[in-house]
């Protein structure tokens, strides 16, 4: 037995070509049975050739000589002169037991003398059976045979004739013939007994074999297959079926070895089995293995998540836990095995909802397509969106919609007036006159209860289609849909509604103990209009509005006539902007850049953002506010854009060569949309980069959510490339856009920077819920943490801001509190100085 050889093979990757087995409990004892009948045979073939010998021995030797002496004895008693003692001779020989008879003839035929008396004196051949017409005249003859058992010895013989005194002789014939029946039956006997010993001497072997075969070969080899099925049960803890030594044996110890073996290999199985199910469980997401829709598997979380446990989940077809709205398009990206992330609705145990986003996967197990999904409850995500949208949309002071709604109601409404040719609108901004008076002489907390309660009467008092909103401090606005008519008609009946608001708030207002006397003036515009961006509507509602105060007359003014002065205006400042971007580098520069620094949480300087400004030769310095819309929308951010790029790096080259400070110094540089779109956009920042030899990661450009919006696939691939070159991104005003941030995170952003009206809410008081907006700060740091990005809060102005923000783990800080945009100069001299007046 080779033990080595099929498992040599088997590991080389060949197949043993298969060796012939036959059943041993049927062959053996058939083979034995076979042997003893052969053995039998093969002794009664010797016996029978034996005996023949016997037989040819008798005729050659004891019959022959037989024959010659009692020829010489006839003859002996034939030379007697009264011939007495033939008889004898002849009864003798009839003694012998295989004589048949015996007989001697006269040449006349006459029997002289035979065993049997009678004969004598008779014709010999009416006596003596088949007595030979021929007879031998010198020779003995020998005649056996065999069939009948018959041998008949013939030998002529002289016998002495007396006639007076002549003596002659007559040829006689001698005959006998022996009967060898006898001598056959001994014979057989003789093999019957050797048969009977032989064959039951092979019997006897063959039960022996059969027994040493059951006992040493059957028996191991059912106690191995019992051993072998034991180990198919996959039970492998077995003891050694066998004792003793021999092939099987080693059969066994090999037996033994296999399973010592497997059970290792299964222990090993299980133990990885236990941590893959311990990380899986440990998994924050619950996680379904399927195929064709039967759940296969689910971890632990998957069980919390849906309510059942593993048992009352596995078997179930998992499209049936899955509302109907969503039913449809997962069974077919099952059934068409698309993998990749998106939205489904699960039924909970107890009859709930629950949204989770799943990443769905697909992988081959035996040839089975068997599809992973791990699926993440998004409910408490998407609350806090909802959360962060009305925060951001709504006023925390007044609960008014804030100026960012009241815009989103201008969008749907301009896209109503464009499709309902005469349906019209109108925008109107009202301002408090001298609010500024009551803050002043009575305290912020007065003039705050004064906006909360006017807000609370002029909300009382709207009819419908009407809507207030608070754009910002003591401006609100007034925003009336479903004018109809001419221009004309629907004029005067908007302005018959605002004038009614400014009855309203002229009407005494008792806070606090105090009657205040409140007065406003009010511009609007007009629905449709030239103008078809919002904000820009807004603007000239405000236009309008600065111009009736400036008039002082308190009514109500219309956009239209200032509509004219306002275009000029712009048209200017894009014509000054215009020349400002193409003043020649050694000419003086009319643009600047100032760098406001960015703090991280330990108090150290982390980064600076460059924010442009315009030294106006006429109009002095001019904040971007003034000036980025009308770039924007004339195209010339394009040019500024580059130069504020081109000059923040340089600037940050300058300063990495001259302090030590600036080395691990990030530059935030803002991009808007339509610079960012430009085709050689990543070409710019890249020679930029490599011109300047500055660091990986010492980019951060700033993107807004509208840059995103925009288009996902194209702003991804830009974002990705940028990134081989060490360029990191932030979103800017984050919280003031609807992207999600679901959405958000398939892009590559780094950092996300909280606009500065979340950072207001901070030292806001509690709103009416008792819970302090700014919770939703740390909701916004939470996610972002989890989705890898850090946190930058815009506009820190107090102690306080920075202290909650802290507290929340935000990583990084900005805002007038640690230091104002300041030039090139004055931010090294205040870079000197952190220590003692920032970090504590
Ligand atoms: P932004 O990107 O959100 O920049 C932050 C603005 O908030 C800056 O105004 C900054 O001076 C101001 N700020 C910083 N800390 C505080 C604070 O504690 N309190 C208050 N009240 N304000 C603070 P700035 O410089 O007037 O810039 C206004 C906006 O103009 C920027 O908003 C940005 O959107 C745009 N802008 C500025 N420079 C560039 C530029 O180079 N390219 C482009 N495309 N846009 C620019
Ligand atoms: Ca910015
Ligand atoms: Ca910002």
């Amino acid at each position: 037995m080779t033990q080595g050889s099929p498992t040599s093979t088997a590991s080389n990757g060949q197949q043993p070509s298969p060796v012939r087995s036959i059943r041993l409990q049927l062959w053996l004892p058939l083979t034995l049975a076979l042997v003893g009948l052969l053995t039998i045979l093969t002794l009664s073939y010797l016996e029978h050739q034996h005996y023949q010998q016997e037989l040819r021995r008798f005729t050659e030797h004891t019959a022959h000589r037989q024959l010659l002496e009692t020829r010489r004895a006839v003859e002996t008693a034939l030379r007697r002169s009264d011939g007495s003692g033939l008889d004898a001779v002849l009864s003798e020989l009839g003694l012998h037991p295989t004589v048949h008879f015996a007989a001697l003839v006269d040449d006349a035929g006459k029997v002289l003398a035979a065993t049997r008396f009678a004969w004598k004196h008779q014709h010999a051949s009416d006596v003596i059976p088949d007595y030979p017409q021929a007879l031998p005249t010198e020779h003995v003859t020998l005649d056996l045979q065999l069939d009948t058992l018959h041998l008949r010895t013939l030998s002529p013989i002289a016998i002495p004739l007396q006639t007076g005194q002549i003596r002659s002789h007559r040829q006689g014939t001698l005959l006998i013939d022996y009967d060898l029946t006898s001598l056959a039956a001994s014979a057989a006997q003789h093999t019957y007994k050797q048969i009977l010993l032989f064959g039951s001497l092979s019997i006897l072997a063959v039960l022996v074999l059969l027994l040493l075969g059951w006992r040493f070969m059957l028996r191991p080899i059912r106690a191995l297959q019992a051993t072998i099925a034991t180990i198919g049960q996959g039970q492998l803890d077995i003891t050694a079926p066998l004792k003793g030594e021999g092939e099987l044996m080693e059969l066994s110890d090999a037996l033994v070895q296999t399973a010592g073996a497997l059970r290792s290999s299964q222990a090993a199985l299980a133990r990885s089995e236990a941590q893959l199910r311990q990380l899986s469980d440990a998994s924050q997401e619950a996680i379904f293995f399927h195929h064709a829709g039967t759940i296969l598997q689910v971890n632990r979380t998957a069980q919390e998540l849906l309510g059942y446990s593993a048992s009352e989940l596995v078997g179930r077809n998992i499209f049936d836990l899955v509302t109907p709205d969503y039913r449809p398009a997962i069974e077919r990206r099952a059934a068409s095995g698309v993998q990749g992330i998106w939205e489904v609705a699960f039924y909970h145990r107890d009859g709930s909802q629950i949204i989770a986003e799943v990443n769905a996967r697909q992988h081959l197990v035996d040839g089975q397509p068997v599809r992973v999904i791990a699926a993440r409850d998004i409910r408490p995500r998407l609350a806090a969106e909802a959360k962060i949208r009305q925060l951001a949309h709504f006023d925390a002071l007044t609960g008014l919609p804030n100026r960012r709604q009241l815009l989103d109601y201008v969008t749907a409404e301009l896209q109503q007036v464009q499709e309902q040719p005469g349906r019209r609108a109108a925008l109107a901004a009202l301002n408090l006159d001298n609010f500024k008076a009551i803050n002043d002489s009575l305290g912020m907390a007065v003039g705050d209860a004064a906006l909360q309660s006017l807000a609370k009467r002029l909300s009382s008092t709207l009819p419908q289609h009407q809507t207030l909103a608070r754009i910002h401090g003591d401006t609100f606005a007034l925003f009336i849909t479903q004018l109809s008519g001419s221009l004309e008609a629907a004029s005067a009946q908007a302005g018959r509604s605002i004038e009614a608001v400014l009855g309203t708030i002229a009407q005494p207002l008792q806070v606090r103990g105090h009657t205040l006397h409140l007065s406003a003036g009010a511009g609007v515009v007009m629905i449709p209009n030239d103008s078809k961006d919002p904000p820009e509507l807004l603007r000239e509602a405000e236009t309008a509005m600065h111009q009736s105060k400036a008039a002082g007359d308190n009514r109500v003014r219309f956009f239209a006539h200032a509509l004219q002065e306002a275009a000029s205006a712009r048209l200017q400042l894009r014509n000054d902007l215009k020349t400002a971007l193409h003043i020649a580098p050694p000419a003086p520069q009319e643009l600047l850049l100032h760098y406001q620094p960015q703090m991280n949480a330990q108090g150290q300087l982390h980064g600076v953002e460059a924010l442009v400004r315009w030294q106006h030769p006429s109009r002095g310095l001019i904040p971007p506010g003034a000036f980025i819309a009308e770039a924007e929308s004339s195209g010339l951010i394009v040019p500024l854009g580059n130069w504020v790029l081109q000059e923040a790096a340089q600037a940050l080259r300058r300063w990495q060569d001259a302090h030590a400070w600036a080395q691990p110094l990030s530059m935030a540089i803002n991009v808007s949309p339509r610079q960012f779109r430009e085709p050689d956009f990543v070409d710019r920042v890249r020679t930029t980069l490599e011109q300047l030899g500055l660091n990986d990661l010492s980019l951060e450009l700033e993107l807004t959510e509208s840059v995103v919006a925009d288009n996902l696939a194209a702003t991804l691939e830009k974002m990705q490339q940028l990134r081989q070159y060490g360029v990191r991104f932030a979103l800017d005003d984050f919280g003031t856009g609807y992207s999600s941030l679901s959405y958000l995170k398939r892009l590559p952003i780094d950092t996300l920077k909280i606009d500065r009206s979340f950072v207001i809410d901070i030292d806001a008081p509690a709103n009416e819920e008792g819970k302090r907006p700014a919770v939703l700060i740390e909701a916004i740091i939470t996610m972002a943490h989890q989705l890898n990005m850090q946190v930058l809060a815009e506009g820190v102005e107090t102690p306080a801001q920075r202290d909650y923000l802290r507290r929340a783990h935000c990583d990084i800080f900005q805002g007038y509190f640690f230091s104002k945009p300041l030039p090139e100069g004055a931010l090294c001299a205040w870079v000197n100085s952190i220590p003692a007046s920032v970090t504590q």
